[in-house]
């Protein structure tokens, strides 16, 4: 039997418009804590494993060249039609300069992707222009609305709008899982209302979803991953529960 590598996200490549997926962390090389098919060079990992889970993952889904920026937690989105494409097995750490933690492109072909480990990440697919949008969303992300920010430069540049957006939240740390401060449960309560919270446990999911609605997407568009990085270490990687120090999964979107 040959191991899964990544997931498809269904709802989005049943419109046939394009390829979405997100890697698991098995069918790799990279020893413990980063077992075994992680993808990113800026962890700490063996830069020789990181190469070869590449070039395993490119076999398998065709996936050669990426666009990604140095993620930062902040609500940056870049426009990737600008951006020059890397190919996925060449990590010089000097070819991506670019800071920011969404990408957006009309460009068919490109791929373009974000790098997780419980934080969501977030597929956005414009069916009508066409147009696509990544986004990496922890908890910094999502109260500065970097999603809403995607949407609004994604209508900026494209013309895109929310209403022909539909939207996939993939695995990332759940509400079973994610307790946080008073603080921070303030904070977001404050930003989203109660929804977003069961006493000190807290929903990125739908500290998102909330987000999305208010701008238009409709709710049958959203999609959301029903798997917690944190409860499923086997599939996943999650920052939390190994302590800091892991692997990262990637979430790829690309218009065909
Ligand atoms: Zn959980």
């Amino acid at each position: 039997m040959t191991e899964n590598l990544y997931l498809t996200i269904q709802e989005l490549t049943d419109t046939r418009l394009v390829k979405a997926g997100i890697s698991l962390r098995s069918g790799g090389v990279s020893d413990t804590p980063y077992r075994s098919l992680n993808l990113a060079t800026h962890v700490g990992d063996n830069p020789e494993a990181v190469i070869q889970n590449r070039q395993r993952f490119s076999n398998r889904t065709g996936i050669t060249s990426l666009k990604y920026c140095q993620q930062i937690h902040s609500n940056t989105v870049i426009n990737g039609n600008t951006l020059p494409l890397t190919l996925f097995n060449n990590i010089n750490p000097n070819l991506t300069t670019v800071s920011g933690d969404a990408l957006i492109t009309t460009n068919h072909g490109d791929t373009i992707g974000v790098f997780t480990a419980d934080c969501v990440s977030i597929f956005i697919l414009d069916i009508a222009t066409p147009a696509i949008g990544i986004v990496h969303a922890g908890w910094r992300g999502t109260i500065a609305r970097i999603v809403t920010n995607a949407l609004a430069q994604m209508m900026n540049f494209y013309g895109t709008h929310a209403e022909n957006c539909l939207i996939h939240l993939g695995p990332s740390i759940q509400q079973c899982c994610y307790e946080v401060s008073s603080e921070l449960l303030t904070r977001f309560e404050e930003h989203f209302g109660q929804d977003v919270h069961n006493g000190h446990s807290l929903s990125l999911h739908t500290a998102n979803v909330i987000q999305l609605v208010n701008v238009g997407v409709p709710t049958e568009f959203i999609s959301t991953s029903p798997f917690c990085t944190s409860c499923r270490t086997d599939m996943f990687y999650s920052y939390r529960a190994e302590g800091g120090q892991t692997g990262r999964m990637l979430s790829y979107i690309q218009l065909i």
